[in-house]
C-alpha cells in the first residue's frame, strides 16, 4: 500500500492534520486503533477560541498577544515561544476554517472564578443528534449508549464536541481521506535519516505503508502505568484515577523517541472530583469557598479558595497530602449561607445554571447520594461522628475546626490568608463532608515539535517527514495546566491548531520531497 502522508490518531489533531493536508491536494491514510473516531476529544465542551468572529463581534478585549503572554508567563518561557506564537496566531483562522466545515459555536457565557478566565472559550453547538453506542468508551462510570442532541437536556455539558468531530470526520471522507478504523499503527520507518512508512494492523493484518511524512497525534499515555509512574509520578489506579475508558497507551510517542525524537516535559491533564453524583446542587455546594478542607490527618492544608476556582491548584496541593485526597466539610449555617446570598462559583459544567443553593433539591440529592454504592458522602450530628465517618482523628479535627473558626471570628486567615468574605465558622450540625480524589483527563506532552510541527532530535534538528500534533506533543501545557482553564478549551484549540499546521506542513514536505 502507499500514500503521501500517513496520519496516526483519528482524533482532534489526526482529523485536522488530515483534512489539511487533502485541502493542499496530496493523498492521506488516516489510522485509528479504535472502531470509531474521536477519542476523547468527543467527550468535550469547547475551543479556545481567541479573536474569533463572534469574540470580534462583542469587542472582547483579550487578544491574541494577552493568550501569547498568559501562556508564556505561566509557563516561565520554558514553552518553545515560537510555536506558542505559531498556536496563538492561528487560533482565530481555525475556527473560521471549523465554521467552514459546518461547525458551530456559541461562546461560554459562565464566568467561573476570578482564576479561570472562561470567557475565551467557545461552546460547540449542538446543532444535530449525535449516537455515542454503548460499546464506545465514554466518561468514568458511563456506560451504554449516549445521545448528545440538540433537543434534549443532558444534566452536564460534555458531548459537545462529539457534534464536532462527526462533522469533521464527514468533511474527512467527503475530501478523500483514506480512514482506517480498528488499525493500531505498530511501528514507523525509517530509511537515511527520513519517514518511509508505517506498519500498521489493518483489521488485525498487518500491512506495511510506504509514504513520505507521518503526523504522529495519538493523544497521551494515561492508561500506561508504567510510562505515567515513569515520566509523571503517579500510580494509575491508586493515586490517580482517569475520567474515561478511552485507551490512550503512548506507544507513538514511545516509537517517535526511539527514532531519535527529544522528550518534551510532560505532565498529568490533573483535576480533582468529589466522589459524588452529577447533581449540580450538590456539587455546586462543595465547590465552594465557604467550606473547609482537610487532608487525611484532619489537618488543612490549603487555601479553601481554590474550590471551584482552580481545581488544578488543589489537585497539586492534594497530591502531597498522605493518601493524595482532601474531604471538604461544610455545616447547617454555611448551607443556609448558600440558601440566602448563593453561591460564589458556578459550575460551568452545569446547564441550566443555578445561583442559590436550592434546598429541597439538596436534600433529595443527598438522600440519593447517601443510598448510591459509588458516592461518598457523609452527614453527621455531631464532630466526633464526622471525624469518625471520614477516617480522620477526633482530636485533631476538632484542633483544626477550632483554629479555622478563630480565624473567622477574627476575621483573618492567619493559616493560608482566605478571603475574609469566606470566614465562616463551622459550628451548626448537621456537618456534611465528601471526599474529593484525583483524576486526570490525559497526559500531555512528551514529542518534542517546533513550530512547523517538526518533530526535532535531541540536537534540536528535524526529523525528516517526522510530525506531531495534539496532546502528544503539548508540553506547554504541561508547564501549568491550569492554563487549560484560564485559556479555557486549551487542549482541543492546541490539538486542532497543531494538527492543521502538522498537516499543512506535511503536505509540503511531500510535494518537495524528490
Ligand atoms: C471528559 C473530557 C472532557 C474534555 N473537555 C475538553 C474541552 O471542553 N475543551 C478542551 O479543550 N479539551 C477538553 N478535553 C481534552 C481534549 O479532549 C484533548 O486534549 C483532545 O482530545 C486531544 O486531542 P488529540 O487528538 O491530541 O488526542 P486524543 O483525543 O487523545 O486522540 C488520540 C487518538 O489516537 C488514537 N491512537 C492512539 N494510539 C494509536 C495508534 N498506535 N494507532 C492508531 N491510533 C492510535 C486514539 O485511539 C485516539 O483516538 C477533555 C477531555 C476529556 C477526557
Amino acid at each position: 500500500m502507499e500514500t503521501d502522508v500517513v496520519v496516526i490518531g483519528g482524533s482532534a489533531a489526526g482529523l485536522a492534520a488530515a483534512i489539511t493536508a487533502a485541502e493542499e491536494g496530496v493523498k492521506i491514510a488516516l489510522f485509528e486503533k479504535y472502531p470509531y473516531l474521536g477519542g476523547i476529544a468527543k467527550l468535550g465542551m469547547g475551543v479556545a477560541a481567541v479573536e474569533s468572529r463572534l469574540q470580534r463581534e462583542r469587542a472582547f478585549p483579550f487578544k491574541r498577544d494577552d493568550a501569547f503572554k498568559l501562556i508564556m508567563e505561566h509557563t516561565d518561557w520554558r514553552a518553545d515561544a515560537r510555536l506558542v506564537r505559531a498556536w496563538v496566531n492561528e487560533m482565530p483562522r481555525t475556527i473560521e476554517w471549523l465554521e467552514n466545515l459546518g461547525v458551530e459555536f456559541e461562546l461560554l457565557d459562565i464566568y467561573q472564578s476570578p482564576e479561570f478566565i472562561v470567557p475565551t472559550g467557545h461552546l460547540v453547538k449542538r446543532t444535530r443528534r449525535v449516537i455515542m453506542p454503548p460499546d464506545e468508551a465514554k466518561w468514568a462510570g458511563v456506560t451504554g449508549e449516549v445521545s448528545i442532541a440538540p433537543d434534549k437536556p443532558s444534566p452536564i455539558e460534555g458531548g459537545r464536541t462529539a457534534v464536532m468531530i462527526t462533522i469533521m470526520a464527514e468533511r474527512a471522507r467527503e475530501k478523500g481521506v483514506e480512514i482506517f478504523t480498528s488499525s493500531p499503527v505498530k511501528k514507523i520507518l525509517m530509511e537515511n535519516g527520513r519517514v518511509t512508512g508505517i506498519v500498521a494492523e489493518i483489521k488485525g493484518e498487518r500491512t506495511q505503508v510506504a509514504c513520505k511524512s507521518v503526523v504522529i497525534a495519538t493523544g497521551g499515555f494515561c492508561h500506561n502505568k508504567e510510562m505515567v509512574n515513569k515520566y509523571i509520578g503517579f500510580e494509575v489506579g491508586t493515586d490517580i484515577l482517569v475520567l474515561h475508558g478511552v485507551e490512550l497507551t503512548g506507544d507513538c510517542i514511545q516509537m517517535a523517541w526511539d527514532l531519535g525524537a527529544a522528550q518534551d516535559y510532560m505532565a498529568p491533564a490533573i483535576l480533582t472530583e468529589p466522589l459524588l453524583p452529577y447533581d449540580p446542587n450538590l456539587r455546586c455546594a462543595f465547590n465552594q469557598p465557604f467550606n473547609l478542607v482537610v487532608n487525611q490527618d484532619g489537618k488543612r492544608f490549603v487555601n479553601e479558595e481554590k474550590l471551584g476556582a482552580n481545581w488544578v491548584h488543589l489537585a497539586y496541593a492534594m497530591a502531597r497530602q498522605r493518601n493524595k485526597c482532601a474531604y471538604v466539610i461544610f455545616d447547617e449555617n454555611i448551607r443556609r449561607h448558600m440558601e440566602e446570598y448563593g453561591f460564589e462559583y458556578i459550575y460551568y459544567l452545569f446547564r441550566p445554571i443555578k445561583v442559590k443553593l436550592d434546598g429541597k433539591q439538596f436534600d433529595e440529592a443527598v438522600k440519593k447520594a447517601l443510598e448510591s454504592k459509588h458516592s461518598f458522602l457523609v452527614v453527621a450530628g455531631s464532630l466526633e461522628e464526622l471525624a469518625y465517618k471520614i477516617g480522620v482523628r477526633p482530636s485533631i479535627l476538632k484542633e483544626t475546626i477550632d483554629e479555622y473558626n478563630s480565624y473567622c471570628e477574627k476575621g483573618y486567615d492567619a493559616l493560608f490568608n482566605k478571603n475574609p468574605r469566606y470566614l465562616i465558622p463551622i459550628k451548626h450540625p448537621r456537618y456534611y463532608a465528601t471526599k474529593y480524589v484525583l483524576y486526570m483527563y490525559t497526559t500531555v506532552g512528551g514529542i518534542k515539535i517546533n513550530e512547523r510541527a517538526e518533530v526535532l532530535n535531541v540536537n534540536g534538528e528535524a526529523i525528516p517527514g517526522l510530525y506531531a500534533a495534539g496532546d502528544c506533543a503539548a508540553s506547554v501545557l504541561a508547564y501549568d495546566f491550569s492554563l487549560s482553564y484560564m485559556l479555557w478549551g486549551a487542549n482541543l484549540s492546541f490539538a486542532l491548531n497543531t494538527g492543521r499546521i502538522a498537516g499543512r506542513n506535511a503536505a509540503l514536505y511531500t510535494k518537495n520531497i524528490k
